[in-house]
């Protein structure tokens, strides 16, 4: 082991920290030499950002998160023994996947022990408009890849959420109320995402009338979720019920193997559109072109339709301070609350405003406030928050939800942890949604 791997392994939690080079021993005690797991790749003759680098454009799976202790890859045997073959030295610091009891596993709408697929969220977004009429319509704003290609797939859906009154949940710009949007589980592996939307649904709706903060909110707002704007993803991933698949893209078939699959739905923007970020089988391919995924357009054309347009086209002209609504991307893991740019490290010409917005989110749920490449390993050129502020002004934001490690870590932590990241985001979600009715109060 290097010197600086061994540095890093004493900087983790214990619990955290397992076998570095014999194989990934599963929660129970069990060897489980052929499952996936996290790992922080370091070399002794490149930087940290530079191995980032080179190890995503060779196809690792390389994470989103601090290069402090080295970079973080997802892999499997497999991948390990190239990085080992590589020179590099590779330090493991957890599985992928948590233990399920079989007796979670029942409901054929649910797997990994809770998580709904994209069928139940269906399900539940027709059982809430049908039964409360008066509070939520449901709309089909878009169609996944696979729906175009007539194989399968399904809608884009978007719930409006408010007392609904005349005018309320039209697809225009010229409602009365502020109109507040969270989208979800656009990188389908990231499950804790949509199950978070699906609790907000539930909370709107069942609080209605008896929570005076949040009556007030639906008199005042329209509170649009997309709970799943990856739908054949989320299906690929919900494919195995104790071992989802770690499917991030859109089910895009493109002759890449495995994961390789699919367009990253969060680099396929026509904001900051960029090439470069990623050949066709890498995790974040940008796809084709701007827009070039049919769920990228649903959701563009969608977003464009609620809000109004009150920025000038140039980066860095500021959007009017009578610019109403607000956005949130919700992404995991990570514990940051992101606000624009994460294309570039220059400051938002509303950075003050949307600066405070990202404040007031972390004082509810205590994530780092971050812009730009914020200390993470990248940039995020095409990404939807991005594209909603600069081209159309409405605040954007991304939060990444959870930790790094832990059984309430990763892609794939234990259903049971959405009660705390619950508990952390409502605040967060109900401080942006109030922030939409004047979200620029100083214009800079
Ligand atoms: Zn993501």
């Amino acid at each position: 082991m290097a010197v600086g791997a061994a540095a890093a392994a004493l900087l983790l939690p214990p619990a955290l920290t397992g076998p570095a080079s014999a194989a990934p021993v599963a929660p129970g005690g069990s060897a489980a030499a052929t499952d996936p797991g996290y790992y922080l790749v370091t070399s002794t003759d490149r930087q940290p950002g530079v191995l980032a680098n080179t190890l995503e454009r060779a196809g690792f799976d390389v994470l989103e998160g601090p290069l402090d202790h080295g970079v973080p890859v997802l892999a499997d045997a497999a991948a390990v023994a190239r990085l080992k073959h590589r020179g590099l030295s590779v330090q493991y610091t957890g599985p992928l996947y948590q233990p399920v009891s079989p007796s979670l596993l029942a409901d054929p709408n649910t797997y990994y022990g809770g998580y709904h697929t994209s069928a139940g969220h269906e399900a539940h977004n027709k059982q809430v408009s049908t039964a409360h009429p008066d509070l939520a319509k449901l709309f089909t704003i878009g169609q996944s890849w696979l729906k175009t290609q007539g194989r399968g797939g399904h809608d884009i859906q978007a719930l409006c959420i408010t007392k609904i009154q005349q005018g309320d949940c039209e697809l225009t710009n010229t409602g009365r109320k502020p109109k507040f949007t969270i989208m979800s589980q656009m990188h389908a592996r990231e499950l804790a995402t949509g199950e978070l939307s699906y609790r907000w649904i539930d909370h709107l709706i069942n609080s209605y009338g008896t929570d005076s903060g949040i009556t007030a909110l639906m008199n005042s707002t329209e509170l649009w979720v997309i709970p799943i704007a990856n739908p054949d993803g989320v299906d690929i991933v919900a494919s195995n019920s104790t071992r989802p698949v770690a499917q991030r893209k859109n089910a895009h078939d493109n002759g890449c193997t495995g994961t390789g699959r699919g367009v990253d739905l969060n680099r396929n923007s026509s904001y900051h559109w960029d090439v470069n970020q990623g050949t066709k089988c890498t995790e974040t391919y940008p796809g084709t072109g701007a827009a070039s995924e049919p769920e990228t357009q649903g959701i563009q054309n969608f977003l464009a339709k609620i809000y109004k347009d009150t920025k000038p086209a140039a980066d860095f002209s500021a959007a009017s301070t009578s610019t109403t609504g607000a956005f949130i991307t919700v992404h995991s893991y990570s514990q940051l609350d992101i606000y624009p740019y994460g294309w570039t490290n220059q400051l938002a010409p509303n950075n003050n405003d949307l600066r405070t917005i990202a404040v007031a989110m972390a004082q509810a749920n205590h994530y780092d406030v971050v812009h730009g490449d914020g200390g993470l390993n990248y940039f995020a050129p095409g990404a939807t928050d991005d594209w909603i502020y600069g081209q159309l002004g409405v605040p954007g934001f991304t939060i990444e939800v959870g930790p790094g490690s832990g059984s309430c870590g990763g892609f794939f932590p234990a259903y049971s942890c959405i009660n705390s990241f619950w508990q952390l985001n409502l605040p967060a979600y109900l401080a942006t949604a109030r922030a939409a009715a004047a979200p620029y109060p100083t214009g800079h």
